[in-house]
């Protein structure tokens, strides 16, 4: 397998896999939605709340910020060696949040939420929790912990995560003086026309949606739009709670698991 990163940088990740096939990017695409973990408020514990909104919406806004994830530091409750019901530090995170509106209206904003992990933060202190209106008061304490996408999307590291067949495109060799309506009609601008003759502008952007090839008046068309059938650009963009790399990194740990528990199952069939 070959990798060839196009974009990369704290929240997205944009990379060319060649000699994969389906079945593999679909596995790593499923699992990072789904199974690679991250940090996200699981209980609320409200202290004081006489702003406008229920508890529970509080608690549900708080629940979707995303947080700042330490995987190394940190286990899933399930697998933590404390098995306790209320976590201990090295499956929980404790955020509190103290806020009054003493002056007049204002916004409450998730960098105010206190953790006392100071990694463990939302990734945006601009983030809004509520509008409390003057002597209002909202005082809570929440507990993050680890969990994963398919249990709730709050768990989810990664905001969009798929992939595509790299595109291949053949353009006539001839000149082609009847119209320019391909390169009208592309979407995504992938042509160009030089000298009177098609030409390939920008090959990725193509999402094969096959508008060039029906617009074009010769039937059937000098154009050639195919895709590869083991190459795949793969665009990861995360939520901030992880780097992209690293979700994609952790994905292909959990396959690999995931596998080696397959192959010991089978073993342990009796023969
Ligand atoms: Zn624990």
């Amino acid at each position: 397998m070959k990798i060839e990163i196009l974009e990369k940088n704290d929240t997205n990740l944009r990379i060319i896999v060649k000699e994969a096939d389906v079945p593999l990017m679909n596995a790593l695409r499923r699992i990072a939605l789904a199974e690679v973990p991250c940090m996200a408020i699981e209980e609320v514990v409200m202290i004081e709340n006489s702003s406008i909104l229920q508890d529970e919406i509080i608690a549900h806004r708080l629940g979707l910020t995303p947080l700042k994830t330490d995987l190394d530091a940190y286990s899933l409750p399930e697998e933590c060696k404390c098995q306790s019901e209320f976590g201990c530090s090295e499956c929980r995170v404790t955020l509190t949040l103290d806020s009054e509106a003493k002056e007049g209206t204002r916004s409450v904003y998730s960098g105010e939420l206190v953790s006392d992990n100071p990694e463990i933060i939302p990734v945006s202190d601009r983030i809004p929790i509520i509008k409390l209106a003057k002597n209002q008061k909202l005082k809570l304490e929440a507990y993050a912990r680890l969990g994963r996408g398919k249990v709730h999307a709050k768990w989810q590291p990664v905001s969009m995560c798929a992939y595509k067949y790299y595109p291949k495109i053949s353009t006539p060799t001839e000149k082609c003086e009847e119209c320019t309506k391909c390169a009208d009609i592309c979407p995504k601008k992938v042509y160009e026309i030089k000298d009177e003759k098609v030409d390939v502008r920008d090959l990725l952007a193509c999402n094969l949606c096959m508008d060039c090839v029906e617009a074009c008046p010769k039937k059937p068309s000098p154009l050639n739009v195919e895709w590869e059938k083991n190459a795949f650009i793969m665009n990861i963009e995360s939520t901030g709670a992880l780097p992209p790399e690293r979700v994609l990194k952790e994905a292909t740990k959990i396959l690999g698991k995931e596998l080696n528990l397959l192959e010991e199952l089978l073993k342990a069939e009796p023969q």
